[in-house]
């Protein structure tokens, strides 16, 4: 068996269409578009990227987008000080706070005073919370790019056997609760877990979000499996420079799986696309329901209905 691929970009860039529709409706409604806002503090070189990146293709879809900027040296008197007034901006619907901070600001401290209904990244405990006890709630986005991925290749979730090697609070733990409030038999794994290789043979889906190259070998795939990779991993690429590689050993696992997704290309372009939709949802709900998370959970339902609509008919 060769696996298909599953096109992240390609899914991405039809979700972003839909979103870049929704801004424009807003801007003719609200006199406004939605407003994002990327904090960053210090110069971590990975971190410039993804937020140079989150703010160029926020701009394409439409959105307001602003990058603020702060040296390594900022207070975390003074980060909450600027998150609060971000809070009290009503241009504002979204505010992301680019992991990770510098060591001497407690994340968590910061996380808890950004306003849960611009909370875009899904972070702060109240939308954490909100989503663990199956309330509405803003989700993170790399799990709700993974749970759009596998509903583009599987329509009945009910009753499958999923692994989701990985645990973090950005990826893992909230995946985990997605996919089992969609019907699914959640394992959890991690650095502790023993006899992994015999848990993922078992699973009709394998999400790897560990960070470890190559951790997912072809044999650990049940035939006809469906393989997501959240990982990115930098490695050497022999000369002086490096690639990028997911946690699965691409080749073997395809030989295998009933579909796959790659790296680059495949979960990472949904992580942004989510973050639009994310603050697109938090405008709509702003503006209309006093950012309300039920409001957040109605519009996307309304544009994903949209999307899996066209899907199904192409
Ligand atoms: P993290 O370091 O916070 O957590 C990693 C988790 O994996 C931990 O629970 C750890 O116990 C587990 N783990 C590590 N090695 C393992 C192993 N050998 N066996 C079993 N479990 C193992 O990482 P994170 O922030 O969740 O990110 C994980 C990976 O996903 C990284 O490569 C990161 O770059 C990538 N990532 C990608 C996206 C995207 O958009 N594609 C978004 C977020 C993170």
């Amino acid at each position: 068996m060769t696996a298909a691929r599953i096109d992240g970009k390609a899914i991405a860039t039809a979700l972003k269409l839909r979103i870049a529709n929704d801004v424009g409706t807003f801007q003719l409604q609200h006199g406004r578009p939605p407003g994002l806002v990327v904090v960053l503090v210090g110069q971590d070189p990975a971190s410039e990227v993804y937020v140079r990146a989150k703010a160029k293709q926020a701009r394409a879809t439409g959105l307001q987008s602003r990058q603020l900027v702060l040296p390594t040296e900022t207070s975390e008197m003074r980060l909450v000080e600027i998150i609060e007034s971000l809070n009290r901006d009503t241009s504002i619907d979204g505010i992301l706070l680019q992991l990770p901070l510098p060591a001497h600001i407690n994340p968590f401290r910061v996380l808890e005073t950004i306003d849960p209904a611009k909370d875009v990244d899904g972070f702060h405990p109240y939308n954490v919370g909100r989503l663990a006890v199956g309330q509405p709630a803003i989700a993170p986005c790399t799990p709700l790019g993974v749970l759009h991925l596998i509903k583009h290749v599987v329509h009945a979730l009910a009753g499958l056997d999923v692994l989701v090697i990985g645990r973090s609070n950005i990826v893992g733990k909230p995946l985990g609760t997605l996919l089992g409030d969609a019907g699914c038999t959640v394992t959890g794994a991690q650095l502790q877990t023993r006899n992994l290789s015999d848990i993922c043979r078992r699973a009709d889906i394998v999400v790897s979000a560990a960070g470890s190259p190559g951790l997912v070998r072809g044999d650990w795939v049940k035939p006809g499996a469906i393989v997501i990779d959240v990982g990115i991993n930098r490695v050497d690429d022999g000369h002086g420079g490096y690639s990028l590689v997911g946690d699965v050993a691409f080749d073997e696992a395809s030989e295998r799986a009933s579909h796959i997704t790659p790296v680059p290309g495949g979960v990472g372009p949904m992580t942004i696309a989510y973050l639009l939709m994310n603050t697109m949802s938090a405008a709509w709900s702003r503006a209309t329901l006093r950012g309300s998370p039920a409001g957040v959970n109605q519009f996307q339902l309304k544009t994903l209905g949209r999307l899996s609509g066209t899907a199904r008919s192409s």
